[in-house]
C-alpha cells in the first residue's frame, strides 16, 4: 500500500480547467486513451483488470464492479445493455452531477469500455429530470463523441459498435434503484422488481443489462489507462481507489471532495473543510446519505472513510454523502424530515414500506405538533424493526435504519422534546 493520502484526482481531474467539458480538453488530457487501449484488449481482460483494480460500485451498495460485469452471460450473442445510473437522489448527495459538470466525456468513455467488455452495443444514461444543466452537458458530449468517432457503428475503426441515448427520468427517488430505473426506462411505472433474476441476466427488455452508478463508470477509463495496480496504490486493501464525498452542514467549506478511501473523517472536516463555522459544534454525522444510520460525534474519532471502517461502527459509506449535524439542530426535526421523505418516495408495492413509513411520518408529525406520547419512541423502534429485510427493495430499510439509530442514540433528546411539547 502506498501513501494512502496521496490525493490523485480521477473523476474530478477536470475540475477548474478552462473549457473543462469540451471534448478537445478531454482528448488533449488523455481522454479516450483508456478506450483506445481497451479496444486492443480482449473483453475478458478488461473485466479481469477492473476486478483486479478492486473498484466497487460508488452508488451506495459497494458491490465489486468487475464481478458484476462478469455475471453477464458470455455466450449470449443477443442484445445487451449498459445503463449509467445518473438518477442521483439520495438526500445529501451531489457528486454524480459534479462529474458531469467537470467532464461528461469521462462517463461516456466508461460506458463504451463497459459495453465492449460485456458485449453490449447500446447504452442509456438515466438522469433525474431536474438536473437541467447536466442533461444539456451530457447530450452535448454525446453529440461530440459521435462526431469524433468515439460513438457509432465502427468506433475508431475497430469494428465495435456502441450507441448511447440519454433519458431524463421524472424525478422519483425509487428510480435510483436499478430495477425501478429499468422499469421506468421501459416506459412503465418506476417500481422495483424482486431479484433474482438480476439485471445482469434479465434486465432492460429482459436482456442482460449492467446498471452502474455514474461515479463507478467515470473511474473505469483511468483504471484501464493506468492499470489495476496503480488504482490499488490508493485507498485501503479492501476499498481501493478514490471516492467522491459530499460534505454538507455547518462546516466552513462544504462541497465535493475526491479523496482516497480510508481517509480520516476528522481530517476532512477539520483540515480540508476548515472545521466548523464559529459557534457550532458537531453533534452527529450521517456518513452515507440519509439512509445511513447516524453516528455520534464521539464515534467519528479515529473513523476512516471506507466501507469496512464505517460498517464496523454500525453505519455505511453509502453514496458518500457526509451530513454534519451540529448542536443547533433538532434531532426530532431531522427524524421528521427523514421519515417524511421516505414515506413520500415509497412506491407503495410492499405493505411494511408503504404503511410503515406512513406510521413513522404520522408519529413524528404528532411529536412536532406537541402531541407526542411517552411510548412513541418505542413504537417507532418496533415499527422500524418490522420494516427491515421484508420488502422488494431497500427503501423500507433505508427509512428504518436512520430511525432506529436516531431513536437509540438521541432518544433522550426527543423524549425531552415530547415532554416539553415544543421544539428542543
Ligand atoms: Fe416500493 Fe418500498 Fe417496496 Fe421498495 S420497499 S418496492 S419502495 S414499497
Amino acid at each position: 500500500m502506498g501513501d494512502t493520502f496521496t490525493k490523485v484526482k480521477i473523476t474530478t481531474a477536470f475540475e477548474g480547467k478552462p473549457n473543462a467539458r469540451a471534448i478537445k480538453t478531454y482528448v488533449d488530457n488523455d481522454g479516450y486513451a483508456g478506450l483506445k487501449k481497451a479496444l486492443g484488449m480482449q473483453p475478458g481482460q478488461i473485466i479481469d483488470e477492473v476486478k483486479a483494480s478492486g473498484l466497487r460500485g460508488r452508488g451506495g451498495a459497494g458491490f465489486p464492479t468487475g464481478m458484476k460485469w462478469s455475471f453477464v452471460p458470455k455466450d449470449d450473442k443477443g442484445a445487451k445493455y449498459i445503463i449509467c445510473n445518473n438518477d442521483e437522489s439520495e438526500p445529501g448527495t451531489f457528486k454524480d452531477r459534479y462529474i458531469a459538470e467537470c467532464n461528461p466525456h469521462m462517463i461516456l468513455e466508461g460506458m463504451i469500455i463497459a459495453g465492449f467488455a460485456i458485449g453490449a452495443n447500446k447504452g442509456y444514461i438515466y438522469t433525474r429530470c431536474d438536473f437541467f444543466d447536466e442533461i444539456k452537458w451530457l447530450e452535448t458530449a454525446i453529440r461530440e463523441a459521435y462526431d469524433a468517432g468515439f460513438l457509432g457503428d465502427n468506433i475508431l475503426g475497430s469494428g465495435f459498435k456502441f450507441h448511447i441515448d440519454h433519458y431524463a427520468g421524472a424525478g422519483a427517488y425509487i428510480c435510483g434503484e436499478e430495477t425501478g430505473l429499468l422499469s421506468s426506462l421501459e416506459g412503465k411505472k418506476g417500481q422495483p422488481k424482486l431479484k433474482p433474476p438480476f439485471p445482469a441476466i434479465s434486465g432492460y427488455l429482459h436482456r442482460p443489462t449492467i446498471v452502474n452508478n455514474t461515479e463507478t463508470l467515470a473511474a473505469v477509463p483511468w483504471i484501464i489507462n493506468h492499470g489495476a495496480a496503480a488504482h490499488k496504490t490508493m485507498g485501503t486493501e479492501k476499498s481501493p481507489g478514490t471516492k467522491l464525498f459530499c460534505l454538507s452542514g455547518r462546516v466552513k467549506r462544504p462541497g465535493v471532495y475526491e479523496l482516497p478511501l480510508g481517509y480520516p473523517i476528522e481530517k476532512l472536516i477539520h483540515e480540508d473543510a476548515g472545521g466548523m463555522l464559529p459557534g457550532y459544534n458537531i453533534k452527529a454525522c450521517i456518513p452515507g446519505g440519509s439512509s445511513a444510520p447516524i453516528l455520534t460525534a464521539e464515534e467519528l474519532k479515529g473513523l476512516t472513510l471506507d466501507y469496512e471502517a464505517i460498517a464496523a461502527k454500525g453505519s455505511m459509506l453509502g453514496s458518500g454523502a457526509i451530513m454534519i449535524i451540529d448542536d443547533s439542530m433538532s434531532m426530532a426535526e431531522l427524524l421528521k424530515v427523514t421519515v417524511e421523505f421516505y414515506h413520500h418516495e415509497s412506491c407503495g408495492q410492499c405493505t411494511p414500506c408503504r404503511e410503515g413509513t406512513g406510521w413513522l411520518a404520522n408519529i413524528m408529525t404528532g411529536i412536532m405538533a406537541g402531541e407526542g406520547k411517552k411510548d412513541d419512541l418505542q413504537r417507532m423502534f418496533e415499527i422500524s424493526r418490522n420494516m427491515e429485510g421484508k420488502t422488494i427493495c431497500a427503501l423500507s430499510d433505508a427509512a428504518a435504519m436512520p430511525t432506529k439509530s436516531i431513536v437509540t442514540k438521541f432518544g433522550a433528546e426527543i423524549a425531552d422534546f415530547i415532554e416539553r411539547g415544543k421544539r428542543a
